[in-house]
């Protein structure tokens, strides 16, 4: 089935066990380089620039006065070790460049050479080393060998977060012509057409249809989901899968079912049909701002009173972090509800208020665990509440299900392992290493299957639902053993109960 080693899955274990230590065993792992159509059109040149030593130096000089994060991290790690086996692609490749901090320093030791007395006078007794093209080469296996799931920083005494290193990393890379095919060819398509699928208004039009039907044929009540409804309460703006790809229209259906029942007007935009943002992936402030601002523009366009992003994780963290800054002011909407709400509030919301009827039955052929998504769980917040985040999604389950266990609680909350296929990994080019960076959340899954039955994994995330469905057969799961967490709620919803 596949042409590396799958990780072996233990007994009785909640995580792997720490592996020993290999230097440079996936350098081998690299993602297809973007060709000039896909960097132009978002400002990166075409191909490596002749000058591309000086190129990067300049750009990280650039990066190191406009961030002071970035300066910080590289200063201050103390090489404690507290970080090193806590990242899932160490855990999965046994590879010491995808411990952390072993991963940071692939930059750390570039940024000593040229930006520090020690390193620029006495690099070999501070391990300072001149920018190559090895050098390049380990940056581009390695920086595209981290999820920027932040579970390091975590854990670091310091609060280092790789993403950000990482983030800094790709955007060198962008600038001297070395982007990443899959994040930028995505992100050309938003540009483009709206979505990251490159579905046009029309594709988009027949597909909301289609779903009307299903969902009719199924229930006997006409649910609506509509597009560029102009005067609707809700601007939903969801990831591009939630159209077509099992679980996550499942997922989509049952946001249609809670404004439906709730009798809240609302509406999907052909201008903004993606609520992914993938400029985060590249590090580029530039890029993430363009495709924030359709968001906007559609809001704007429609005249909603409020915008609610649909089951996606890194969404959501552009969004409640940045959104404001990025496409804000939003001094047009309804001043009573947060700029901007996650579906998962919404819907909680509901149930709280007794506004939606739930058969908790009709999910009882499932026994159900919960996969805390990386920039979700600690990258933003949701409710008004600290851990509402790890709260909210549990709550809606736990109203929905009969059957719920959580995995061990070092895997889960605040310490969740990222699903293996995050910050722009989520491409077939990285597949060994999507595969081995699933290995501690496919490790913590196994043992509540053995000891609770567990059936399904739920997530309120695009990429973990993806991943999740590609990688699970590796390790002896069924795909559609992955659902969406509005997947449950829709089972359960009796639709005609409120009126
Ligand atoms: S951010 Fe996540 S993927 Fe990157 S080094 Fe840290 S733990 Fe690993
Ligand atoms: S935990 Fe923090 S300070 Fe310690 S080695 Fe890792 S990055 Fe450095």
């Amino acid at each position: 089935m596949a042409d590396f080693d799958v990780p072996e899955l233990k007994e009785g274990l909640d995580t792997p066990e720490i592996p020993p230590v290999h230097i440079g065993v996936t350098k081998h792992s690299q993602p297809f380089v973007a060709k000039a159509e896909f960097q132009q059109p978002l400002g990166f040149p075409g191909e490596l620039v002749d000058n591309w030593e000086q190129v990067a130096i300049d750009k990280m000089g650039e990066l190191l006065s406009k961030y002071r994060s970035f300066r910080v991290y590289l200063d201050s790690c103390v090489k404690c070790g507290a970080c090193t086996d806590k990242c899932h692609y160490y855990l999965g490749t046994t590879d010491a460049n995808n411990m952390p901090v072993g991963r940071q320093d692939l930059l750390r030791k570039v940024y000593r050479r040229y930006f520090t007395f020690a390193g620029k006078y006495f690099p070999k007794l501070v391990g300072a080393v001149d920018l190559t093209q090895e050098v390049l080469d380990e940056w581009y296996s390695y920086f595209h060998q981290c999820s920027q799931c932040r579970r390091c920083s975590v854990y670091c005494p310091y609060g280092i977060d790789t993403a950000e290193i990482s983030m800094a990393a790709r955007e060198i890379m962008d600038s001297v012509g070395k982007g990443q095919k899959y994040c930028n060819e995505i992100i050309g398509k938003v540009f483009k057409i709206g979505n990251n699928l490159g579905l046009p208004e029309p594709a988009l039009a027949d597909t909301l249809e289609g779903i009307e039907e299903d969902v009719e044929d199924d229930t006997g009540v006409k649910v609506r989901y509509p597009l560029d409804e102009k005067g609707a309460e809700v601007l939903l703006v969801t990831p591009s899968a939630d159209f077509f790809a099992e679980p996550h229209v499942d997922g989509l259906i049952g946001y249609g079912k809670v404004f439906h029942e709730a009798g809240i007007s609302w509406t999907l935009s052909s201008h903004a049909s993606e609520a992914a943002n993938f400029g985060m992936f590249i590090g580029s402030y530039e890029n993430m701002r363009k495709v924030a601002l359709r968001i906007r523009e559609a809001a704007l366009d429609l005249g909603v009173k409020r915008i609610v992003f649909g089951e996606c994780g890194h969404a959501w963290r552009v969004a409640y972090s940045f959104l404001n800054t990025l496409a804000g002011p939003f001094d047009f909407l309804d001043p009573r509800y947060p700029v901007p709400q996650h579906i998962c509030e919404v819907t909680w919301d509901l149930i709280q208020r007794g506004a939606l009827t739930l058969d908790k039955s009709a999910n009882d052929d499932m026994v159900v665990t919960y996969h805390d998504s990386c920039n979700v769980a600690r990258a933003s917040r949701m409710g008004d509440k600290p851990g509402g985040q790890f709260e909210i999604p549990r709550n809606i389950i736990k109203a929905v299900c009969n059957h719920f266990y959580d995995m061990p609680p070092e895997t889960i909350y605040e310490g969740t392992f990222c699903c293996g296929g995050g910050g722009g990994l989520l491409t077939d080019d990285l597949m060994e290493i999507r595969v081995k960076g699933a290995l501690p959340r496919m490790q913590a899954l196994k043992q509540v299957v053995e000891e609770h039955g567990v059936t399904h994994m739920a997530a309120i995330c695009a990429i973990c639902k993806s991943q999740f469905t590609k990688v699970i057969p590796y390790y002896g799961f069924r795909m559609d053993q992955i659902v969406s967490l509005h997947q449950l709620v829709s089972n359960a919803i009796v639709l005609g109960a409120k009126q």
